[in-house]
């Protein structure tokens, strides 16, 4: 049965009365494309796309809310380095008109491209039932692959991230477009130099290399404290072999694409751009 619920506590009731039965769908890209390649219906769904104020994207003081049914295509247009060249690289054009921010983060899938953005960028996650809002960082709210700590009454309302910060993604895959990542990266800094750094393929979770990220703090921007941190991230993942790469293969591709887009963001600081446009965003294995 579909529900259509036309207002956010309709659907928050009907989320409280259906728990895990009530499968909220947004865009339907992952969850209606399963379905048609043979996973099982969810008994119950919640269509999301008439409930109104899910879909705003809203400076707070200097951080930038996204509301969770913004589509990867209005997001790639934007001027927000990692989060739009990430966006950019999502499937392809139909499939980022439909998919959602809240899919992409309710899927909870290592190889989600538009999750290690995010990560990488400090985000915020906020989570609502009838019983109240709750706001956690995103790198708090996956558990493993297609886990979440979202409860069985709560719906994501919204990321936010912060926009004090240069970023830049770079993702490879077996071809450049409509290519579900082998590994990807994302890096962002802040404006007192301070690092955090995602990677995604490379763990059961989108992964924040805290080692490498502490690396740096300590030991300042220079090219050999760049060769340590990536070594570090190198070192940090736990990626797995599957058909589309070997774990070493990932492990060691993590280094290099953390390395260069450290690099990439270094020497941008240096020479004051802002941001690595998504053309250069993506690469073949
Ligand atoms: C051909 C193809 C290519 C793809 N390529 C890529 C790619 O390159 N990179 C990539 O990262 N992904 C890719 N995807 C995966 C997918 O499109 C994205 O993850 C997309 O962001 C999912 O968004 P959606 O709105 O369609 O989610 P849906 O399918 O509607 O939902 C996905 C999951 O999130 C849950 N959910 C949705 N909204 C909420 C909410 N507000 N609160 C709580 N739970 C919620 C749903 O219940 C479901 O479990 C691809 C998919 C296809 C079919």
């Amino acid at each position: 049965m579909v529900h259509r619920p036309q207002s956010l506590q309709e659907a928050l009731a009907l989320k409280r009365t259906l728990g895990v039965r009530g499968v909220p769908v947004a865009g339907g890209t992952d969850l209606i494309v399963g379905v048609r390649k043979g996973r099982p219906a969810p008994p119950e769904m919640i269509d999301l796309s008439r409930v109104p104020g899910l879909d705003g994207i809203e400076h707070v003081g200097d951080q930038l809310r996204i509301g969770a049914m913004v589509t990867h295509s209005r997001l790639e247009a934007m001027d927000l380095g990692a989060l739009a060249a990430a966006c950019e690289t999502v499937g392809g054009p139909q499939i980022r008109n439909l998919g959602t921010i809240g899919g992409q983060l309710g899927t909870a899938s290592p190889a989600g491209d538009v999750s290690v953005a995010l990560i990488a960028l400090d985000a915020t996650v906020e989570l609502e039932s009838v019983d109240g809002r709750r706001t956690m960082p995103l790198c708090d709210f996956f558990v493993g692959p297609g886990r979440t700590v979202a409860r069985p009454d709560e719906l994501l309302l919204s990321v936010t991230v912060p926009l004090n910060r240069r970023s830049a993604f770079y993702k490879i895959g077996k071809r450049e477009a409509v290519a579900i990542s082998l590994l990807m990266a994302a890096v962002s800094v802040d404006d007192k130099g301070q690092v955090a750094i995602g990677v995604g393929c490379a763990a059961p979770v989108p992964l924040r290399a805290r080692e490498a990220e502490a690396s740096l703090r300590t030991h300042g921007w220079s090219a050999e404290s760049i060769d340590a941190a990536a070594a570090l991230v190198s070192a940090e993942v736990r990626p797995i072999s599957d058909h589309r790469g070997s774990a070493d293969y990932r492990r060691a591709m993590a280094g290099v694409v953390v390395r260069r887009l450290l690099t990439q963001l270094w020497r941008d600081g240096v020479e004051g751009t802002s941001r690595i446009g998504a053309e250069g965003a993506r690469g073949t294995a």
